[in-house]
């Protein structure tokens, strides 16, 4: 029944502000007169607690409005819950988002408990969010998703560096490429694609449809400016399928709804490829991650290595090209003090040439990568699928921290 209400109040409040300018007393009696046609059509009683009033509009509410069935006064409300959505006077849904992140937040807790008693793999855990959590986030993202979604994001950036237990400010770039994982806005914008398609393939008498012909004939023909609808044309317009959006023809919604997913992603690795190529952090990163994709380390080592590695890839440690940024020293000045070379101390130096570590290296790399050094063989020591080799090059690593930066 409130579903009913709820809708059918929507439906009359648009076309009353459209045709009578905001008259609140004659959008009441209307509202009114069709609610009760519907209780008495199916035997409905009205639950006075339950039902609220809400007027959408930005500006302030006359105080002496009073609103009333069979003589009950009903509360007049900035916001109201409904299904798990909160739906605010202002048309935001600022609010919904906040609730939604909040909940998602207490779930992953949960989830990250499970997995650290179960000793759960990071594929495992990451699947968990995406079944357990991702529909937490994103409920009801058909109908919210054109508005800012980056507090729906940090709390997938929290868990992925969670996981890998990786400091807040380890760049972004890094953990998605880690992971190979696109931003919850991927599933967002398809998701609304997915109800675009669904409602231009729905029967005409539904209301959800209904109110979409409304929305696009006022967007077409009164300049009507429609969020919700913009922003479905955008997602078109970016994916260079301009032509659905114009003709209004689904050759296909499978097809639509796939090509666009795929093409969201293709921009993200787009997007992701030049940050990496332009960040000053990525420097080292981008000479051993070429490709966007889920890196095989973290699936075959054991849990301990498998942190050492990847903490020592996103610059998650205490060499002097990390901790010199920390105190604004010129790149040019965060030298090696273990080997008096006078080269920068970073990734590269430390695997590679540093003198210090000359016999930790014999032992611990492959012999091609001792003599005649160079980028490419820093590359391949970082990015080889071979497990014993990664065993030893975490042991390697876990030397170097050591001595770099002794405990205590
Ligand atoms: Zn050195």
């Amino acid at each position: 029944m409130n579903f009913l209400y709820i809708l059918n109040f929507f439906c009359y409040c648009m076309l009353m502000i459209q045709y009578y300018f905001l008259n609140l007393a004659m959008i009441y009696n209307v509202c009114w007169t069709n609610f009760q046609s519907i209780c008495k059509q199916w035997k409905l009683k009205i639950n006075i607690n339950k039902t609220k009033i809400m007027i959408f509009s930005k500006g302030r509410i006359p105080r002496n409005l009073l609103f009333n069935i069979d003589g009950n006064e009903i509360e007049i409300v900035s916001s109201y819950k409904y299904l798990g959505i909160v739906f605010s006077r202002s048309g935001s849904f600022l609010s919904t988002r906040k609730y939604l992140r909040d909940q998602a937040i207490k779930a992953m807790y949960a989830v990250i408990k499970k997995s650290r008693l179960n000793n759960l793999s990071i594929e495992c855990q990451l699947d968990m969010f995406d079944k357990a959590i991702v529909p937490i986030l994103t409920y009801g993202c058909e109908i919210w998703g054109f508005e800012n979604l980056d507090i729906l994001e940090r709390v997938h950036l929290r868990f992925c560096k969670h996981i890998l237990r990786l400091k807040k400010s380890t760049p972004n770039f890094m953990v998605y490429g880690e992971l190979g994982r696109c931003p919850i806005s991927v599933t967002v914008k398809s998701r609304m694609i997915n109800f675009w398609c669904r409602l231009q393939e729905g029967k005409e008498s539904k209301i959800s449809c209904l109110l979409y012909k409304l929305l696009y004939v006022n967007f077409n023909n009164y300049g009507y400016d429609s969020k919700w609808i913009l922003y479905i044309k955008k997602i078109f317009d970016d994916c260079g399928m301009s032509n659905i959006w114009q003709s209004h023809n689904l050759f296909e919604k499978r097809w639509v709804v796939l090509s666009v997913q795929q093409r969201l992603r293709d921009q993200f690795i787009q997007e992701w490829s030049t940050e990496m190529n332009t960040s000053p952090k990525g420097l080292c990163y981008r000479l051993y991650k070429n490709v966007f994709k889920f890196e095989h380390y973290l699936s075959v080592l054991p849990f301990n290595l498998l942190i050492t590695l990847c903490k020592f890839r996103c610059g998650n440690n205490r060499l002097p090209i990390e901790t010199g940024r920390w105190r604004n020293i010129p790149r040019s000045e965060r030298l090696c003090h273990l080997c008096g070379s006078a080269d920068i101390g970073d990734e590269n130096h430390y695997i590679m040439s540093c003198n210090y570590f000359k016999d930790e290296r014999c032992k611990y790399l492959p012999h091609y990568c001792i003599k005649n050094i160079n980028v490419i063989k820093f590359k391949q020591v970082c990015s080889t699928q071979n497990i014993v080799e990664l065993e030893k090059l975490c042991r390697f690593i876990k030397s170097i921290s050591v001595k770099v930066y002794p405990p205590g």
